[in-house]
């Protein structure tokens, strides 16, 4: 009982260190965006970033404010786009109450 508590310490430790590297890393993703407004594309740090997530596909999309004319931009997010969004550390907000 007392030998195997020792290597469940470290073991979660361990992930611990994983966790926080995978944050500093999403802290430093940035998003290739373009604006329907003026036409410009840039680069979107994680946090510029808002997913909303809808009961459907159709309601889910992503948003953020274009840096160049200050328009609020909304596209939709497939699929794909939602997990990497949610894995680039993006907040994510989700629409439908499940219970
Ligand atoms: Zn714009």
């Amino acid at each position: 009982m007392s030998g195997s508590s020792t290597s469940g310490v470290q073991e979660r430790d361990m992930s611990v260190a994983v966790a926080f590297a995978g944050m500093r890393r999403a802290a430093e993703v940035a998003f290739r965006a373009g604006c329907p407004d003026c036409r410009s594309s840039f680069e979107l740090g994680a946090h510029a970033l808002r997913l909303a997530i809808g009961a459907t596909s159709r309601t889910t999309f992503y948003s953020f404010t274009c840096p160049d004319c200050g328009a609020a931009v909304r596209k939709p997010a497939g699929e794909r786009i939602v997990e990497l969004l949610t894995g680039g550390g993006v907040r994510t907000l989700r629409l439908h109450s499940a219970g």
